[in-house]
């Protein structure tokens, strides 16, 4: 057998079997082999017959005495019934049906046998009990610390069992890539001798080993990678922007608000690493409504005031159009010029706010070109945009700032070019998915982290409940209520099934974010959103709010419809809304702002996951009056319910991340922000000790690579696969 032998040649692999491995990726033999257990099963104790105790996980050796089949009385099902015995005593068995046992155990046979004891008055009993012959030297499925392995639809633990222990031979033949002296140095066992163990291991301890040698080498690639990375980045130099004292704190001081304490040490932090030729890779992480844009503003002013240029990247053209919306009106009154491009006809720019009314009537492309003529030539100083602006023909005069928000939502080949494009500049990202600190060290390596960890003062915390079915109407009530004190209300369709994949994983699939990944299916959970909404919309203004002013938004509008939808529903300025009611796929997900809605209607709740139900939350609650966030559920299981109850009495993001990262694990949580996590099978983020010794053995071979052919093969392998920031 060979690495890549393909899973249908092995003994007893038909075509259904063939598919259903398939369907958990695993193609070849080498797969498999790499296909890892999640748990075990301590059978390791093999107990003589007489000393079984009720309820305990136990293996006995004994030989069958008798072994027939009979059809119970109940309900007709087929039992298997047995005694066995050993030197002490004998135990009485039963399997439910799987008559097919009389046919591959006989009287006489020597046997193991694994399960949970049951005592009762006639003595102890095993039901449905793992068995196996005892005349192999090792056993696969008893008499051991028995692997456990995920989701397998379709497929037995006992037939994954059998099929790894076919591949298991490969693994002598797998050539250790790691250098004997790392092996010594952090106490590691071989690569053949870890998957043997991940597998089967001998006990504990072999268990504990293997593990720690497979982390080990995820996190030593990933730690390299980011290392490298980095010494890239260093590599580059960016403008010095000196921090202009007087006129940033002349700007802070005409705000119409006073920033909080972590904003003020967040922005801090800021401008004092812009001041470095060292370009700045920070991430500027807070809570929705946490007031991430001012701490942008301030940073972007201070490149204005040295010179530089500033580019403030959207994941889409709506937020993109509302930070261009609150950049003029922070900047009022100064000489900062700014520009909003983007992919549509959405383009539109002017200098300041005062000149907002004399939006020229050009057409599109015409405004579109001097614009980007203007951006050349530096008379715009700070550019707002989506990913348009990654375009060749958009070129800066002297970009001295990147801020991308939302950067997760980019997608991978996005973020290379957001990259390519701001080489020498320094770099800011924005998020508000909470990333622990563990997770961001072990994804970005020496990238820095500012957190605001407070909200502006005066806000009410938002009231959040599931609501039950037969409470619907009462739900439709109170919205109505609220709707006549002059509040507004967002609807959330939920995701349609076919599209929940797609975005659980990805969590990007969404406006004209572009998933670069899940593109096909994207397009599909477009036309299917817009199909959700639609009949939403209808449900809504016709039947239940007929009386209401209901709007719709998804992702098939034009850009310039959109634009129309969310100006209807804005109060910004002081002006009136003329929409009260908005009904919407996920894309209001992302970073919108209107204060006065105070409503958040979320349907099919359980299909979300916790961050982005957070998301959406976050977009009430953002004045002074007080928020409701109602979640509906048609079909909830057990656990979906436990984590919508978390929600609902959670307010705190960061808590919110952490229990889905231990519900649904990082991949899913985090999307695309840590496509890098996805290859790792066994890392943990709570793994600190070995990812610090990884840390430490990656810096010290990072200088001299090439000394280190079979470590630079593995990271080649790896880079096909694993996305770095
Ligand atoms: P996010 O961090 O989600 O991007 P925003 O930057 O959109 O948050 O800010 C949310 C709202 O809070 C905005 O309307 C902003 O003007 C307001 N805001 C920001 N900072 C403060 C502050 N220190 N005090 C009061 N309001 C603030
Ligand atoms: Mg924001």
């Amino acid at each position: 057998m060979k690495a890549n032998t393909p899973i249908d040649q092995l003994n007893k692999v038909g075509k259904a079997t063939a598919r259903r491995l398939e369907r958990l990726g695993i193609r070849t033999a080498l797969d498999l082999l790499y296909f890892f257990p999640f748990r075990y099963e301590d059978f390791s104790r093999v107990a003589f017959i007489a000393e079984l105790m009720d309820g305990e996980n136990v293996t006995i050796k004994g030989k069958i005495e008798v072994l027939g089949n009979k059809r119970s009385w109940k309900k007709g099902k087929m039992i298997t019934e047995a005694l066995v015995s050993d030197s002490s005593g004998s135990v009485r068995v039963v399997w439910f049906n799987q008559p097919y046992i009389a046919k591959v155990l006989k009287p006489g046979d020597e046997i193991y046998l694994s399960g949970k004891v049951k005592s009762d008055m006639l003595g102890p009993q095993f039901a449905s009990p793992a068995y196996e012959k005892s005349n192999r030297d090792e056993t696969t499925h008893t008499a051991r610390l028995v692997p456990i392995y995920p989701a397998t639809e379709g497929l037995s633990q006992k037939q994954i069992r059998f099929l790894v222990s076919q591949v298991l031979p490969l693994a002598e033949k797998i050539t250790e890539w790691l250098p004997e002296e790392f092996l010594e140095k952090n106490d590691l066992v071989p690569l053949p001798a870890s998957l043997k163990g991940i597998h089967f291991p001998v006990d504990e301890i072999d268990l504990k080993k293997s593990t720690e040698r497979l982390k080990f080498g995820e996190l030593f690639l990933l730690q390299l990678k980011a290392e490298l990375t980095r010494r890239e980045k260093m590599a580059v130099v960016a403008p010095a922007l000196s921090f202009k004292e007087k006129e940033i704190q002349e700007f802070v001081k005409k705000l119409p608000f006073t920033l909080t304490k972590t904003q003020k040490v967040a922005t801090w932090d800021i401008l004092r690493d812009i001041k470095k030729t060292v370009p700045m890779n920070r991430l500027l992480s807070g809570d929705v409504g946490s007031g991430k844009t001012v701490v942008a503003a301030i940073s972007m002013l201070d490149a204005v005031l040295n010179g530089y240029q500033a580019v403030l990247m959207a994941p889409t053209e709506i937020l993109a159009k509302q930070h261009y919306d609150s950049l003029c009106k922070l900047y009022e009154g100064s000489d900062v010029k700014v520009g909003l491009l983007t992919r549509s006809q959405a383009l539109n720019f002017q200098f300041s706010i005062s000149n907002l009314q004399s939006i020229s009537n050009d057409s599109v492309n015409k405004r579109k070109k001097s614009l980007i003529k203007e951006i050349k030539d530096g008379q715009v100083q700070i550019v707002v945009g989506t990913h348009a602006l990654l375009s060749e023909k958009v070129e800066m005069k002297n970009l001295g700032l990147v801020v991308v928000d939302e950067q997760h939502r980019f997608g991978v080949e996005q973020r290379k070019m957001i990259k390519n494009k701001g080489k020498g500049a320094h770099f800011l990202s924005m998020t508000a998915t909470p990333i622990p600190r563990s997770l961001a060290l072990m994804i970005y390596g020496d990238l820095e982290v500012s957190t605001i960890n407070e909200m502006p003062p005066g806000r009410k915390p938002i009231i959040t409940r599931l609501v039950e079915s037969h409470n619907r109407q009462k739900a439709y009530d109170f919205i109505r209520a609220q709707i006549k004190q002059g509040r507004q209300a967002f609807v959330i369709c939920p995701l349609i099934s076919n599209s929940a994949t797609c975005n659980a994983q990805c969590d990007n699939g969404q406006d004209d974010t572009g998933c670069t990944l899940h593109v096909t299916r994207y397009a599909s959970t477009v036309s299917d959103e817009k199909k959700a909404v639609l009949s939403e919309y209808e449900k809504l203004s016709k039947t239940i709010f007929p009386d209401l002013r209901v709007g719709f938004l998804h992702g098939k509008l034009k850009p310039t419809e959109k634009e129309k939808i969310m100006d209807n529903f804005s109060t910004k300025g002081g002006k009136n809304h003329v929409t009260d009611i908005l009904v919407s796929t996920s894309v209001v997900e992302v970073g919108v702002d209107i204060p006065n809605a105070s409503v958040m209607m979320i349907e099919g709740a359980e299909k979300f996951g916790l961050a982005q139900l957070h998301q959406f939350r976050g977009r009430v609650g953002r004045s002074s009056n007080q928020s409701y966030c109602l979640l509906f559920s048609d079909s909830l299981s057990k656990k979906a319910e436990e984590r919508l109850k978390f929600f609902e009495k959670t307010l705190d993001g960061f808590k919110l991340a952490e229990k889905d990262l231990s519900m649904r694990g990082p991949g899913q949580v985090y999307g695309t922000l840590q496509s890098g996590l996805m290859n790792l099978r066994l890392a943990k983020l709570t793994d600190t000790d070995i990812i610090k010794k990884a840390r430490e053995t990656a810096k010290t071979i990072v200088a001299d690579l090439n000394n280190f052919p079979s470590i630079l093969r593995k990271i080649k392998e790896w880079e096909g696969n694993v996305h770095l920031e």
